[in-house]
């Protein structure tokens, strides 16, 4: 590291951050933008600053969008009676691509985790809770990972959905336990929603 100049150790070291980045990729990658043109490295540091700007949370199910409320929550087309409640932004992404869902979305932005010190209050569970009392909701369907977080968050969102009377289910375990929503191929997904049973 000390061989280099001061930016391009800067460079490497900020690209070293990004997730499955090691030491080698992140130099590869400084090297690539400091052999590129001026306009593409201005290209690629104004699009990292444009989506820090203009994406949000949408105020409703908490996905990532530049319009709020995002496009899927807009959508007049949609089963406004069931929500999918998923991990991540990547998770709506996936089911998406079933094409066979239908409903809206809750991103809940993480799971419940004890060891990462990640309680329900740190993640979005309190806004799923204000979109079930407004009473137009029949089904809730709890699409977390099937890993220890995912399962531990899913049966305690039920639980605070017993007092609604509202139906909750629980996508199937055709999904290989450990995984990750967004790895699956669109059958096995699509196929663990139609398997999805009650909780
Ligand atoms: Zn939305």
């Amino acid at each position: 590291m000390d061989y280099y100049a001061l930016p391009i150790a800067n460079l490497i070291e900020e690209f070293s951050k990004l997730p499955g980045i090691g030491r080698k990729t992140a130099q590869r990658l400084a090297f690539y933008v400091l052999e590129s043109d001026t306009k593409d490295a201005e290209k690629l540091a104004n699009s990292i600053i444009n989506a820090k700007e203009k994406v949000k949370y949408c105020s409703i199910c908490c996905n990532l969008t530049d319009d709020d409320p995002c496009y899927i929550c807009t959508d007049k087309k949609r089963d406004t009676s069931t929500i999918c409640v998923v991990e991540g932004p990547k998770d709506v992404v996936a089911m998406e691509r079933t094409r066979e869902y239908h409903g809206l979305y809750h991103v809940l932005h993480g799971a419940i985790s004890p060891i990462e010190n990640i309680g329900p209050d740190d993640i979005k569970i309190r806004e799923l809770l204000e979109r079930v009392k407004d009473g137009q909701i029949r089904e809730v369907i709890l699409a977390t990972n099937p890993t220890v977080e995912g399962e531990a968050t899913a049966m305690y969102i039920a639980k605070l959905l017993k007092p609604f009377e509202i139906k909750t289910t629980r996508i199937a375990h055709g999904i290989p336990v450990g995984g990750d929503l967004d790895y699956l191929d669109e059958i096995t997904l699509s196929k663990a929603m139609e398997g999805r049973r009650e909780i």
